[in-house]
């Protein structure tokens, strides 16, 4: 299957079936121009940053209430948009209404601080918007993504500009839509449409963007970084990983086991948290891997709308290409695989682009395929001999989003939890991702921290504030 899009339009592709979703116009750079233009009079103009914080909670709890009411048509499109389960699907939209919701109440009832004082002021911090913020989010879970940058971006005041994927452009212009109808002044939120080398590039440079917040593969992220630096505007990063998943011999087996194959094989395995290398302590190996590739083997691949579904097909034709190809490397390496390592054949699985849970072993963890993500449903088995060895191994790579840990020891959890390098540590569970608690990577998972009360202070900047209580004039010199 070959993408068709053009640079004036792009067609979405249902990864299921191989058919025509929709096409999209793309944006232009005049068009961007233009864009940037109104976001900024509409940021300076329109009012919505001098609101009282509960004004602006009651818009974006309205929003939440659209995206609610929209719920089946939303996650219906994003499923034909991006194949993943329509049951995941609607979790996203809940997942989006939710993120309305709470930064509603952070809104309106984030305070600031008054700060002690040295001297005859009183002295204080308010928090300011930076004005127009670039949003620029990848095609995994777009709905969740988008969600994720622009309710806390509106709720502190900013006009935000929002560049999907040009796999996933299907769902963007459904949120803008219905934030207008929710009483978000115009051009507040505005979509711009088109690949990320030419459109995404065009927008970060624009000398209207004052912020950008990024979510995507490291190499994109770091190309960003730069522009962000040369210009020296602000930059959230939220990037790849290349997630440990451990399990100790004490651990509750058959919840560690169902954790592994739900951590790397949900979502076929595109997600930044996906729990991509399994280490297993070394004297119980055999048989924890042995029961995780019997769980692969069963899981139910097939089309996203289907009941009784646990997997559907990859995002697109070209990205199943291209985890086609980190497979034959695997193998290259000397990997042996275990299970999967193809695409289904017959029926359905013919026209959509399916691949198969595929774990592999024996690899040395410095081989290429222990340190690049794969973005898909591969999952990279390594026994460790005792805490030291798991960490110097664990640590070995250059990512940092998130770790999951099987023990039913305590003190091991916390010693492993504070020494690994990961964003989150999730302790006897997995891929555990709220709005309400602080998320982003260590080393080159990314800048910043998104969700929770810090999402929000991630689209603000600090401004100090002093009242003079002077009884004498100032004098120049103390
Ligand atoms: P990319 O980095 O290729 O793309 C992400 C977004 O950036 C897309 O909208 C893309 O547009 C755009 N883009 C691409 N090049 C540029 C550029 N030069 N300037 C500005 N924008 C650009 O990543 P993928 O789409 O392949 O997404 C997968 C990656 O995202 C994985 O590495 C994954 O780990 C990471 N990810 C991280 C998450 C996190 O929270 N840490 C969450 C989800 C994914 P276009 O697609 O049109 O090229």
């Amino acid at each position: 299957m070959v993408n068709q899009s053009t640079s004036e339009e792009l067609v979405s592709i249902n990864p299921a079936t191989g058919q025509e979703v929709r096409r999209i116009a793309t944006t232009s750079i005049n068009e961007l121009n233009d864009v940037v233009e109104r976001a900024t009079h509409a940021f300076r103009h329109s009012g919505w940053k001098d609101l009282l914080p509960h004004r602006r909670a009651a818009v974006l709890r309205a929003i939440a209430t659209g995206l609610d009411a929209e719920k089946e048509h939303l996650a219906t499109l994003q499923m034909c948009d991006n194949g993943k389960p329509l049951s995941e699907c609607r979790g996203m939209v809940e997942y989006a209404v939710g993120a309305f919701n709470y930064y509603a109440s952070v809104c309106e009832t984030l305070q600031t601080d008054v700060t002690p004082p040295r001297g005859d002021y009183v002295s204080f911090t308010v928090l300011e918007p930076f004005g127009v913020v670039a949003a620029i989010t990848p095609w995994n879970s777009p709905i969740m993504n988008d969600a994720t940058k622009v309710a806390p971006a509106l709720a502190a005041g900013n006009a935000v500009i929002l560049k999907p994927s040009e796999d996933s452009p299907l769902l963007s212009p459904e949120l803008a839509r219905i934030a207008r109808t929710a009483g978000l002044p115009e051009n507040m939120l505005q979509v711009v449409q088109g690949r990320g080398a030419e459109i995404g590039s065009a927008l970060v440079a624009h000398a209207g963007v004052d912020m950008i917040s990024f979510t995507g593969g490291t190499d994109t992220g770091r190309a960003i970084a730069r522009v962000a630096g040369d210009r020296l505007v602000p930059v959230a990063l939220e990037l790849g990983g290349k997630s440990p998943h451990i399990v100790f011999a004490d651990a509750d087996r058959e919840h560690a086991v169902a954790a592994v194959a739900a951590g790397i094989f949900g979502s076929s395995g595109q997600s930044c948290v996906a729990g991509s290398r399994l280490f297993i302590e070394e004297h119980v190996y055999d048989v924890v891997l042995n029961q995780v590739v019997e769980r692969a083997k069963r899981i139910v691949v097939a089309a996203p709308d289907e009941v009784g579904v646990e997997v559907g097909p990859l995002a697109s034709f070209h990205h199943r290409d291209r985890v086609q190809a980190f497979v034959e490397r695997a193998r290259a390496e000397g990997g042996r695989i275990l299970c999967g390592g193809h695409a289904p054949r017959g029926g359905p699985y013919d026209k959509g682009a399916y691949y198969m849970p595929t774990v592999v072993e024996g690899l040395h963890p410095e081989s290429q395929t222990c340190q690049e993500e794969a973005f898909g449903p591969v999952l990279v088995a390594i026994p460790f001999r005792g805490e030291a060895d798991l960490i110097a191994k664990a640590n070995g790579t250059a990512f940092g989003l998130a770790c999951g840990i099987w023990t039913e020891s305590f003190k091991r959890a916390w010693r492993i939890g504070r020494a690994l390098d990961a964003g989150s540590v999730w302790v006897n569970t997995y891929k555990q991702s709220v709005t309400t608690t602080p998320f982003g990577g260590f080393k080159n998972s990314g800048l910043g921290r998104e969700k929770g009360i810090e999402g929000l202070r991630l689209y603000c900047q600090v401004k100090s504030m002093f009242f003079g209580l002077h009884d004498s004039p100032l004098p120049i010199a103390k």
